[in-house]
């Protein structure tokens, strides 16, 4: 598989993209190398607007929507604080996380786990995308410098390589490495395409653009990522989504399970 997840196709007009300045100089990340798909300052503010809470260690953009705006995080393996963390790609842009919901609302993943029961052609092809997110996250790791993770060794994310626990992880899985990779991902992207395309822009007015972008300050008030908060569509326009990734995405899985 290739070192680095493939650039989506489409420019970055920015037509709808919040505040894009391009005159910030400062590095979120200190890497040796930036990977030509490193966030810049203002990626990594439409994605904490996306999200409404900071986001923290975010090696990578691996896939954008056709104006540029970020789809997907790629997030170190370990964050900054130590923690370790599973979910490399995760889904910001609310339009897809909230279609997304829609499809795990309607029982996508049980109808799917059911599938990797029967189909071990199926089967098979799922655990290979759980050795593909394995490979991905080693090569984010390195280049966040990040060092080994045993914690998480052989332990991906969103219920690989034998169930289906977060329809949102396997989604960012697909977008961020692309189609053929995982093919319930794959499916899940499909199914999503009343709401969501990837040739089509859906950004405008998908999240708050106007005032304070949510800062580190947020980080240390109030609750965030509730587990009676986690799991639902996420709203529109609305900035009470947060939560740590991790917590959203077990709790997620969880509530479905
Ligand atoms: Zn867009």
């Amino acid at each position: 598989m290739p070192a680095v997840p493939p650039q989506r196709e489409g420019g970055r007009a920015a037509s709808c993209a919040p505040d894009q300045t391009k005159d910030s100089e400062i590095p979120v990340t200190e890497t040796p190398q930036p990977p030509a798909d490193a966030p810049t300052p203002a990626d990594l503010e439409t994605l904490s607007r996306q999200l409404g809470r900071p986001v923290r260690d975010v090696v990578a953009i691996p896939a954008r929507c056709v104006c540029g705006n970020p789809l997907v995080a790629a997030t170190a393996p370990r964050l900054s604080n130590g923690t370790p963390f599973p979910t490399t790609f995760y889904l910001t842009h609310p339009v897809i996380t909230s279609a997304v919901s829609r499809l795990e609302a309607a029982g996508m993943m049980a109808e799917m786990n059911d599938r990797l029961v029967a189909d071990p052609e199926l089967a098979a092809a799922y655990r290979r995308a759980h050795e593909a997110y394995l490979s991905a996250r080693e090569e984010i790791g390195r280049r966040a410098g990040t060092g080994p993770v045993p914690e998480i060794d052989g332990v991906s994310a969103g219920g690989m390589p034998t169930r289906v626990k977060c329809l949102h992880v396997l989604v960012g899985q697909s977008l961020a490495l692309g189609p053929g990779v995982n093919p319930l991902g794959d499916e899940a992207v499909e199914g999503i395409s009343a709401w969501w395309t990837p040739d089509a822009c859906s950004c405008a007015g998908a999240w708050d653009t106007e005032g304070q972008a949510p800062d580190r300050d947020l980080s240390r008030h109030g609750p965030q990522g509730l587990p009676a908060m986690t799991g639902r569509p996420a709203p529109v326009r609305r900035m009470d989504t947060a939560g740590d990734p991790a917590e959203r995405e077990d709790a997620a899985g969880e509530e479905r399970a």
